[in-house]
């Protein structure tokens, strides 16, 4: 395979033409899933808003071109599509750790000897201190009751965490795409699994979100959660988005606050709190309207590229580079931890390397072999030549502002490091 396969596959590319709407840096970037860059639509709708603060000051809640009392739900409503939600079971509020601590705290409802909550074993960090947190407010002990599921390897045996959601378990909190391997989990498979055994469960879709397709309506997953500053650019400070099915409407919001107030009475200020129809009731305090609207120009392009264009090419992309790895890279000791099998992948690619810090740090600071990472390079070949599973290398190859060619030029990049 050369660089000519790649510009081949780049002509006939129909999102090509996105990579110019982004601001990017001179180097390859390949954090998408961390951090997605500014586009010149979210910059442009950034903008707009700060001119009706600056321009209509207060009168901006409802003369906003989109009204600001109505902007979290707009917004939030966008992703629908991206989600496979109804609007009303979307809004946009809080961080997604916060949101976990709300919808957690509303969800689990520990009762008799169903108390237990399973995650999995790749949990990312901020979510387990949550969910343990939430234990404890419940008054239990999380070493007790929270169950990390899918088996000893990096890899999630998905029938291990299906083994694991027995009679005693309350709530499952699972991530779409495992931030650390990039394995896709069946959502749906363990939707179903856990609904047959009366579990509510729910998913982070951090990891997913703008890249993957969802149906989480259909599915009937009780309850999402995610940020919008990965794969949807939505810039960090961004709110998250919340999901709620629309048959748990009837559960009380666990944080109350005056946003979520039945709409057109809110500004009555009654004193008794009455939540309004759907994921809009969650909401809190007044809404980080300006942190919102870098995200609607960067929805406005999503959609009109399509989320299924964008997953397509997303897995041909991450297929093209495992290809090139193996052909290119494996005799070098790279080696791919991603699922091969493009329903178990999603938007990112995890190698493993004896080396792999000094990988990461190579593919950060712009992909540039100096001497003394190659050296590094050498004495860690030296020590070790087969990875372990704590070897991680992750690699976003995002489709909106990503190329062929810069998947092919990635490979090529690693193999003038690791050469010798
Ligand atoms: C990115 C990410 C988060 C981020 O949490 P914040 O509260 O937005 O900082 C949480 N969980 C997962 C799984 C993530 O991938």
């Amino acid at each position: 395979m050369n660089a000519e396969y790649a510009k081949e596959l780049d002509k006939k590319d129909i999102l090509s033409k996105y990579k110019a709407e982004f601001y990017l840096p001179k180097h390859l970037y390949y954090e998408a899933n961390g951090l997605g860059p500014m586009s010149r639509r979210s910059e442009k709708t950034l903008k707009r808003v700060a001119e009706e603060w600056k321009t209509q000051l207060v009168n901006g809640w409802f003369s906003g071109k989109i009204p600001w009392f109505y902007y979290p739900e707009r917004i939030a409503a966008m992703e629908s599509s991206l989600a496979g939600a109804h609007d009303k079971e979307l809004v946009i509020i809080g961080g997604t750790t916060t949101n976990i601590h709300s919808l957690i705290s509303a969800f689990y409802q520990p009762e008799g000897s169903k108390t237990k909550i399973v995650c999995d074993t790749q949990i990312f960090c901020s979510d387990r201190y949550a969910l343990e947190a939430q234990i404890r407010l419940k008054g239990y002990d999380p070493e007790k009751e929270l169950i990390l599921a899918g088996g000893p390897e990096p890899l999630i045996d998905e029938d291990d965490i299906i083994r694991k959601m027995d009679e005693n378990t309350a709530l499952a909190f699972l991530p779409s795409v495992v931030h650390s391997t990039g394995q896709l989990l069946d959502m749906e498979r363990l939707t179903h699994e856990a609904s047959k055994r009366n579990i509510v469960i729910g998913f982070d879709l951090s990891h997913s979100i703008g890249v993957v397709p969802h149906k989480l309506h259909d599915w009937g997953a009780d309850f999402g959660v995610w940020c919008n500053y990965k794969y949807l650019n939505g810039g960090l400070g961004c709110p998250a988005t919340i999901f709620i099915h629309e048959k748990n409407f009837g559960i009380s919001p666990a944080m109350p606050g005056w946003h979520g107030y039945v709409k057109e009475k809110q500004f009555q200020k009654l004193a008794h709190f009455e939540a309004e129809t759907g994921a809009g009731g969650w909401q809190h305090g007044s809404p980080l309207i300006l942190n919102i609207a870098p995200l609607e120009g960067s929805l406005d392009m999503i959609l009109e590229a399509g989320i299924d264009a964008i997953r397509k090419k997303s897995l041909g992309m991450t297929e093209y580079f495992m290809s090139l790895v193996d052909e290119r890279l494996s005799k070098y000791g790279v080696r791919i931890l991603t699922p091969r099998q493009a329903h178990k992948r999603g938007g990112h690619v995890t190698l493993l390397h004896s080396a792999s810090d000094e990988i990461t740090e190579f593919l950060d600071s712009g992909s540039v072999v100096t001497d003394k990472l190659k050296a590094s390079v050498k004495a860690k070949l030296a020590q070790n030549t087969e990875p372990t599973g704590k070897n991680q290398i992750r690699i976003s190859f995002s489709p909106l502002f990503m190329s062929y060619e810069d998947v092919w030029q990635t490979a090529d990049n690693l193999r003038k490091l690791l050469i010798f």
